[in-house]
């Protein structure tokens, strides 16, 4: 397998983008090496420009639940391309959109479009100020929330107390009204409420975290949060940026049964194309302008393209496609297992709908310090291992591996057998 031509093009890319890249975790910093550059790309495979071939467990990153080009999908947007790229005007697609979120979770009563997750969750924190008149926002460590200033604050090792800036240019008072707790840890929030609960706005959650690779909310916690928010006039705010459409139809709502004020969502729901949005109560948001004060626009949002692309890719997943979806990745899941503890690894195989991950550390992983546990030396050995042979994995062991309806049984079954093989290597050194 040559890599001359992604080599090539890597060194080009350095001179013109920060790594080369513009998204960091492409540059392959966490696992060693030079990207390679896609080619194309079809079902769930990527095709690089030396003609390599690659099962993608990737998928943009948990948009493409339906795999690359898929038909429909493709067939959207170009029918929606006949018709003109944007407007900046209103158009049927995002009604057609809308509709389709707003019938599939009936507790998002109202929404409104943005480009991307990190604008969903920016613009769901200011609405939950702006609706409690209160500043400060809880969040959890080693969930992520796009890069806003102030959401790029994780608990240093000490109290969660202020949220110390995780990124240089963030001035310590953008983060100083955003409180960070351990996930899963009720005391820590009890806590905090127990501190300054008349000052927070909101909590805000992955409900399912990705974004430390998969970790699942212990039972209860969801419902806590749920609770002490109501108890203290706070607001409860899911990040279901990638859980959204892709734990299950009905997201982690549907999946645990909590159903939060405000719901961030991206990724599943652009069907591969910049899309966000974010939405709940009616009440809550009548708030966003112009029918309120919260300003919140965007130049390009609710595009025609990302609408078609995305009601498409909703349209294509059913209640069959998921239950499908799921009982595959489910097979998966126990064939990981299966493997590592026949070959004595000690790991964990963590799963939510069709995110799955790998831990390779002994005690169950539940939060941040039990995820940083992971073996990732082994795990960077194992990436290039599977590279090798024709697998991608997400270029870092602390982030969700994302299954789609193209991964068939024969797909999963080739990904086994080069995991078997490529964990023997990687143990080998
Ligand atoms: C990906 C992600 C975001 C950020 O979305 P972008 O589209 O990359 O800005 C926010 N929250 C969660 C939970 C995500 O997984």
């Amino acid at each position: 397998m040559t890599r001359q031509r992604s080599e090539d093009l890597y060194s080009r890319a350095q001179q013109l983008m920060p790594a080369g890249v513009n998204s960091p975790v492409r540059a392959f910093r966490a696992v060693g090496g030079v990207p390679f550059y896609i080619a194309s790309a079809k079902g769930a495979f990527l095709t690089d420009v030396d003609g390599n071939r690659y099962i993608d467990y990737v998928c943009s990153w948990g948009a493409l639940i339906l795999g690359h080009s898929h038909p429909s999908v493709v067939r959207a947007i170009r029918e929606a391309l006949a018709r003109g790229t944007s407007y900046g005007a209103p158009h049927e697609g995002e009604i057609l959109l809308a509709e389709e979120i707003v019938q599939t979770l009936p507790w998002v009563e109202m929404l409104r479009f943005v480009n991307s997750g990190t604008e969903a969750v920016m613009s769901a924190v200011r609405l939950a100020r702006s609706a409690t008149g209160r500043p400060k926002i809880v969040k959890f460590e080693g969930n992520y929330h796009g890069h806003a200033d102030y959401l790029l604050a994780k608990a240093g090792s000490g109290v969660a107390t202020f949220g110390l800036p995780d990124s240089a240019g963030v001035p310590a008072e953008f983060t100083q009204h955003t409180l960070v707790a351990p996930y899963n840890h009720a005391e820590a929030v009890e806590k905090l409420f127990n501190e300054v609960g008349d000052q927070i706005a909101g909590v805000l959650v992955e409900p399912v975290a990705g974004n430390m690779g998969v970790v699942l909310p212990a039972p209860g916690f969801l419902q806590f949060l749920r609770e002490i928010t109501r108890r203290h006039g706070a607001l409860l705010i899911f990040d279901e940026v990638m859980t959204g459409f892709r734990v299950g139809k009905h997201g982690a709502v549907g999946a645990y049964g909590v159903v939060p004020d405000l719901v961030c969502l991206g990724k599943v729901i652009g069907g591969g194309l910049p899309v966000g949005a974010y939405g709940g109560r009616r009440d809550l948001m009548q708030m966003v302008a112009p029918l309120g004060p919260v300003y919140q626009a965007g130049t390009l949002s609710g595009n025609p393209l990302a609408m078609s692309a995305g009601l498409a890719t909703l349209r294509e997943m059913t209640d069959d496609r998921y239950a499908e979806l799921d009982a595959r990745v489910q097979a998966l899941q126990d064939s990981l297992k299966e493997i590592t503890h026949r070959l004595g690894v000690p790991a964990q195989v963590n799963r939510a709908g069709s995110m799955i991950s790998v831990f390779f550390t002994e005690c169950p992983v539940t939060d941040t310090q039990s995820a940083m546990s992971t073996d990732r030396q082994l795990y960077a050995r194992l990436f290039h291992a599977l590279l090798k042979r024709g697998v991608f994995l997400p270029p870092s062991a602390l982030e969700a591996w994302f299954v789609s309806t193209a991964h068939t049984d024969t797909v999963i079954e080739r990904t086994v057998k080069a995991f078997r093989a490529a964990l023997k290597e990687a143990l080998a050194g």
